[in-house]
C-alpha cells in the first residue's frame, strides 16, 4: 500500500492529470532537456516579469469528473424545459439517435479541425458537400456555401455580397420587409451603421419607392404567412436591386424554392434539420446564391477536383484562407463557422431522403391546419391566410390564455403587438393540439383533433396557395436515397469517418488553433435536454440553470482574462472581434470622438484582424515588424503619431502571432493609449497566458477568447466556436445587446452581432467544466505544460530544421515556427511536400505558411504526452533525412516521397510504383510506428488549381466514386 493521506489519493484521482499529457517524470526529462529546473522556473525564463501574474486566479480548486458533472448536473435542472411553439427561427427537432451518437456525440467528427488538410479529410468534406447540395435543392439557386454563422448573421452577409454585386452603385439603402424575424433585423442595423448604409424597413411593397442596392423578405413572414413576391422581385431585379429572401428550411420542402421566384440570394437556419435548439445554438445557417457571384461568396465553399491519379476529391475552392489573402477586402471575417452542425444537418437530410422529408414537412402542416380549423370554428381571428407552420392570432383574454399556457408548460409567442403566435414542429403530436386548444380556448370547446383532421382531408387545404406549392424535385442525388436504414446510416457515418484524421487518432499540432483535449467530461452535458432543448428567447426565469452557468463561466473568465466585464453573444472569434472594435467604436462616439476610425494592424495579424476592422467600417493602417517578428516600435510610434487624432485603435496578439511574448507589450499599449486609442488584444493565443498574466494586466481594452481553442471546445471540424469578449469597465456598457432578450444591463439596447443573446449558448457548459475540473492550479499548470511542450519539440526540431522566432533566453511561448524556405532553396521540397508527407507519417500538417509564408508553426497542446511528442518528432527529423537524400541528388526533385505525398493504397497498388526511386515500405510504411497504427489518406495530392478552374461545388455522379 502507498504511504499517502486521503486527500493526496484524491488528488491523484482529479481531472488535471488526465488533461495533461505528460505525466511528473515524463515533464521532468523534457525540463532537464530544455534546460530549466521546473515548471516555474521555466516560465520566468519565457514570460516578462514586468506581466507576470505573481497570484493564483481566484476560480476555486480543481474537482473531480463526477464532482464536476453533479454539480452542472444541479445548474441544468434549474432550466424548465417547456413546449416551444415561439418559433421565429428556432423549433423543436428529432435528432436522429444514429446522428447523435455517431457524430455529435463522437470525437470522430468533433474533434477534428476546418479541412485545411483535404486529403485527410474526404469525410467531412463530402458531408459538407451534402449540404451544399441540400441548400440548393431546397433554395433553387446553384451555388451554396459551406455554412455561416446563424440565420441572423447571414442576413447581414447577405446585404454585403448585395453591396459587392449590385449593379446599382450609388444606391446607398438596404430595405428590410417589416415582416422579417427582429433578430435578423437587430443584427442587419448593426452591420449596416458600420458600413453607413441606410436601412429602411416598411411593407414588403414599399420597397419599390426607393433606390435601393438590396431588399430583404421572409418567407414565410413572422406571422407565418406564406407572401408569393415574384413579381416584386422581378421589379426591384429591373432596378438592378439584389433579392434576398430568408427562408424557413423545413417550409422549402413543400413550398416554391425562392430561388424560382426570383430571389438572388437565399439564406436560412437549418436548426431544425435534426440540430437541437440549445438556447440559440450552435446550429448552421445555409446561404445560397447565384453561381455568377462566386467571387463575392462569404465564407468557404467545398468544391470538387481531381487529385495526382485524376480521381474525384474535394476541397475548399476559392475562399479558403480568403482573410489572410485578401485581409481588409476579404468578403467576410468568416474563419470558424458550424461544419459539425451542417454535418448534423446533411445527414438528417441523408437518413430522412426527400420522402421521409416530405412526410415530416406535410405533418407538420396538417398538424397547423388542424388546429387553424379548430381556433377558426371557436371564433379565433387569425392574422395570417396562408401558412406552413405558423399561426398569429387575436384573442380577447390574452393574459388568461398565457397563464394557462404556463400552467400547461408550454410557451406561446408573444412579440407581435396584441396577438399571440403558435409555430408547430416535427415534435408536435396530436395530444399537444388538443392541449394547445385547452391553453387557448379553455377547457370545454369541444374541438376533436381526429374529427378536423378527417375535414381537413376530405375538403384538401388551402392554405398553401397552389402558386407556391413545390413542383420541383428536391435530393434526387443517389446519396439522399440509399441511406434510410439505420445500419446503412451507421455505416454511412462511419465510412465518412474513416476518412478523416481527427485528434482521436493523433496529435494535431495546428499552431494558433490550439487543438487540445476536448474531455468527454466536458462533452456530457451539451446533450442533456435541460441545455439542448431551451429556447432562446423563452421566458428568462425557466432558463435560471443557464443564467447561473453563463454568470459563472463570465466570473471565471473576467478572472482570467483580468477585464472587468463578459459579453458572452459573440459566436466565433471573428464575430468577437468584430463586437469588440464596435464596443470601441461606441465608446469614441459616447465621448464626442466619433471621428476615431484608424485601427493599426501589425503585419504579422491574422486576417480575420483586417477583415473585422473593416467590417467595423474601420480604416487600416499597417505597422511593420521588424526581422525578429516582433512589432517595430519605431514605425508605431511613428504611425500613431501620424493618425493620432484619427486613433481608434490598435490590434495586436499577444503573445505575437510568431508564438513570443514581446517584451513590448506594455509600451505598446501606452503608446496608443497616449494617442487616445483603445488596445485590441486578440486572445487566440490565450493558451500561453492564462494563469501567468492577464490581457487586463498587461494593458489592453479588450479581447476576444476563442473558448474553441484554449477553453476546450472542439473544432468540430471547422465550428462551432464561441467568441466571447472581455472588456474594462468603460467599454462594459458598448457590447452588444439584444432587441428580444433583456436580463438588464446597462448594453441591453445595443444592437445585436449574433441571433441568439448569448449565441451558440449550449456549447459554454464545456468550457465551465473545462474551467472546474482543472480549478486555479490546473489551469496554471496546462499553460506552463502547453510552453513545456512547445519548447520541447522546438529545441529537438532545432537541431535539424532552422527555428523562425524565439523570444527571450532562446524560448518560445506555446508555439514555434520552424523555416522551411532555406531547404526549399537548396533541394526544391516545399512547405507543402513536408506536410504532405506528414499525413504518410499518420499526422496532421502543423499550419502551414501563417503567419509566414514558407514556414510550419506547430502548437503542440499541453495535451500531448512526451510519447505523442517523440512520435511527431520522429516523423519530422525522418522527414528531414528524406529531404537530405533529395538535397543529395539521389531523389529527383520531382519523384521522391516528398513530391508524391500522400501515398495511398491505390499508389502501392499500382504496378507503376516499381518504376519509383522508393520502394512501398518507405511510402506507407516510413517506420514502425506507423506500421502499428496505420492512417490511409485516401486521395492523393489534391489539384487546387483545377478546382478552382473548374468549380464544382455540389454532389458529384456516384460513377465519379467509382
Ligand atoms: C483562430 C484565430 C482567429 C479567428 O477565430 P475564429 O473563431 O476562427 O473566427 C483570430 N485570430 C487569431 C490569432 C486566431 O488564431
Amino acid at each position: 500500500m502507498t504511504k499517502q493521506t486521503l486527500t493526496q489519493l484524491e488528488q491523484h484521482e482529479l481531472f488535471i492529470r488526465r488533461h495533461i499529457g505528460s505525466d511528473a517524470l515524463q515533464q521532468q526529462e523534457m525540463l532537464n532537456y530544455v534546460g530549466a529546473e521546473s515548471l516555474e522556473d521555466l516560465t520566468a525564463q519565457i514570460v516578462p516579469e514586468s506581466i507576470r501574474l505573481n497570484r493564483d486566479l481566484a476560480v476555486g480548486e480543481a474537482c473531480g469528473e463526477a464532482e464536476g458533472l453533479a454539480y452542472i448536473k444541479g445548474l441544468a435542472k434549474q432550466n424548465k424545459v417547456f413546449k416551444s411553439y415561439i418559433g421565429m427561427g428556432y423549433y423543436g427537432t428529432e435528432v436522429p439517435n444514429v446522428i447523435l451518437r455517431n457524430v455529435l456525440e463522437n470525437p470522430g467528427w468533433y474533434t477534428a479541425y476546418t479541412p485545411y488538410q483535404p486529403e485527410i479529410a474526404q469525410g467531412r468534406l463530402e458531408a459538407v458537400l451534402n449540404f451544399q447540395q441540400m441548400s440548393m435543392d431546397l433554395s433553387g439557386l446553384d451555388l451554396a456555401s459551406a455554412s455561416l454563422l446563424d440565420e441572423a448573421t447571414a442576413a447581414a452577409e447577405a446585404m454585403a455580397l448585395a453591396k459587392r454585386v449590385s449593379k446599382a452603385k450609388k444606391a446607398n439603402i438596404f430595405f428590410v420587409a417589416d415582416d422579417v424575424f427582429p433578430q435578423t433585423l437587430d443584427v442587419v442595423k448593426t452591420r449596416a451603421e458600420c458600413f453607413g448604409f441606410e436601412v429602411v424597413v416598411g411593407p414588403a411593397e414599399e420597397a419599390l419607392n426607393h433606390e435601393l442596392f438590396g431588399a430583404l423578405f421572409q418567407y414565410s413572414g413572422k406571422t407565418g404567412e406564406l407572401n408569393d413576391q415574384r413579381e416584386l422581385f422581378a421589379k426591384l431585379r429591373e432596378q438592378k436591386a439584389i433579392v434576398a429572401v430568408a427562408a424557413d428550411i423545413m417550409s422549402l420542402v413543400l413550398l416554391k424554392s425562392p430561388g424560382s421566384l426570383g430571389a438572388d440570394v437565399v439564406f436560412g437556419s437549418a436548426q431544425r434539420f435534426g440540430v437541437p435548439m440549445g438556447y440559440g445554438g450552435p446550429h448552421a445557417a445555409f446561404f445560397v446564391t447565384r453561381d455568377e457571384h462566386k467571387r463575392s461568396m462569404p465564407g468557404r465553399i467545398i468544391g470538387v477536383s481531381k487529385d495526382s491519379r485524376g480521381n474525384t476529391a474535394l476541397r475548399m475552392a476559392m475562399q479558403t484562407r480568403e482573410q489572410h489573402i485578401r485581409r481588409e477586402k476579404a468578403n467576410s471575417n468568416i474563419c470558424t463557422a458550424q461544419i459539425l452542425l451542417a454535418n448534423m444537418a446533411s445527414f438528417y437530410a441523408v437518413y430522412h431522403g426527400p420522402q421521409g422529408l416530405k412526410t415530416i414537412a406535410e405533418r407538420i402542416h396538417r398538424l397547423t391546419d388542424i388546429l387553424a380549423a379548430g381556433l377558426k370554428t371557436k371564433g379565433v381571428e387569425l392574422v395570417n391566410a396562408s401558412w406552413f407552420d405558423t399561426l398569429t392570432f387575436k384573442v380577447a383574454d390574452k393574459d388568461a390564455v398565457l397563464a394557462r399556457a404556463i400552467a400547461a408548460e408550454s410557451n406561446l409567442r408573444i412579440d407581435v403587438e396584441g396577438t399571440l403566435g403558435v409555430s408547430l414542429d416535427e415534435t408536435t403530436t396530436a395530444d399537444d393540439l388538443a392541449a394547445l386548444f385547452d391553453i387557448i380556448l379553455g377547457a370545454g370547446h369541444g374541438l376533436d383533433v381526429a374529427a378536423l383532421d378527417a375535414e381537413i382531408l376530405a375538403k384538401g387545404s388551402e392554405s398553401i396557395p397552389a402558386a407556391l406549392l413545390r413542383d420541383e424535385a428536391i435530393l434526387t442525388h443517389p446519396t439522399f436515397n440509399s441511406f434510410h436504414s439505420e445500419t446503412e446510416m451507421l455505416r454511412y457515418i462511419k465510412r465518412l469517418e474513416n476518412k478523416d484524421l481527427a485528434l482521436n487518432h493523433s496529435m494535431i499540432s495546428l499552431g494558433s488553433c490550439t487543438m487540445k483535449l476536448n474531455a468527454t467530461a466536458e462533452m456530457l452535458p451539451i446533450s442533456w435536454p435541460e441545455f439542448a432543448n431551451l429556447h432562446p428567447f423563452c421566458p428568462l426565469d425557466q432558463a435560471k440553470g443557464y443564467e447561473k452557468l453563463l454568470n459563472e463561466l463570465s466570473d471565471y473568465l473576467v478572472e482570467i482574462t483580468g477585464y472587468d466585464a463578459m459579453c458572452l453573444q459573440p459566436n466565433s472569434g471573428a464575430s468577437g472581434e468584430y463586437a469588440g472594435l464596435l464596443a470601441i467604436k461606441k465608446y469614441h462616439e459616447s465621448r464626442g470622438e466619433g471621428h476615431r476610425n484608424v485601427c493599426l494592424i501589425p503585419q504579422s495579424a491574422h486576417g480575420t484582424n483586417p477583415a473585422s476592422a473593416q467590417m467595423a467600417g474601420m480604416k487600416i493602417v499597417v505597422v511593420a515588424c521588424d526581422k525578429r517578428g516582433n512589432v517595430d516600435m519605431e514605425d508605431l510610434r511613428a504611425k500613431a503619431a501620424e493618425v493620432a487624432d484619427n486613433l481608434s485603435c490598435i490590434m495586436i496578439t499577444y503573445p505575437s502571432t510568431h508564438g513570443v511574448y514581446e517584451e513590448t507589450v506594455s509600451e505598446i499599449c501606452e503608446v496608443i493609449h497616449q494617442h487616445g486609442g483603445q488596445v485590441y488584444l486578440d486572445g487566440a493565443n490565450m493558451n500561453a497566458q492564462v494563469g501567468v498574466t492577464t490581457p487586463g494586466f498587461i494593458g489592453a481594452d479588450v479581447s476576444h477568447l476563442n473558448l474553441h481553442k484554449t477553453f476546450a471546445i472542439p473544432h468540430g471540424g471547422g465550428g462551432p466556436g464561441m467568441g466571447p469578449i472581455g472588456v474594462k469597465a468603460h467599454l462594459a456598457p458598448f457590447v452588444a445587446g439584444h432587441t428580444l432578450v433583456k436580463p438588464g444591463r446597462e448594453s441591453d439596447n445595443n444592437g445585436a452581432v449574433s441571433a441568439a443573446p448569448y449565441g451558440s449558448a449550449s456549447i459554454l457548459p464545456i468550457s465551465w467544466m473545462y474551467i472546474k475540473l482543472l480549478g486555479a492550479k490546473g489551469l496554471r499548470e496546462s499553460t506552463q505544460n502547453a510552453m513545456l511542450n512547445a519548447n520541447y519539440v522546438m529545441k529537438k526540431l532545432s537541431e535539424h530544421y532552422p527555428v523562425l522566432y524565439r523570444g527571450r533566453n532562446d524560448r518560445v511561448a506555446h508555439e514555434c515556427i520552424i523555416d522551411l524556405r532555406p531547404l526549399k532553396e537548396a533541394s526544391g521540397v516545399t512547405e507543402m511536400d513536408v506536410a504532405k508527407r506528414l499525413n504518410d507519417y499518420g499526422f496532421h500538417a502543423p499550419t502551414m505558411s501563417f503567419p509566414v509564408a514558407g514556414t510550419l508553426m506547430i502548437e503542440p497542446t499541453e495535451s500531448e504526452s512526451k510519447a505523442e511528442l517523440d512520435r511527431f518528432i520522429e516523423a519530422m527529423v525522418a522527414i528531414r533525412g528524406e529531404i537530405a537524400r533529395v538535397e543529395a541528388g539521389e531523389w529527383p526533385a520531382d519523384n521522391n516521397p516528398l513530391h508524391n505525398a500522400p501515398h495511398t493504397l491505390a499508389d502501392i497498388m499500382d504496378p507503376a510504383f516499381d518504376s519509383r526511386p522508393y520502394d512501398r515500405e518507405l511510402a506507407v510504411f516510413p517506420n514502425a510506428t506507423v506500421k502499428a497504427n496505420k492512417f490511409w489518406p485516401t486521395v492523393n495530392r489534391i489539384d487546387d488549381v483545377y478546382g478552382d478552374r473548374n468549380l464544382f461545388c455540389a454532389c458529384v455522379p456516384m460513377s465519379e466514386y467509382e
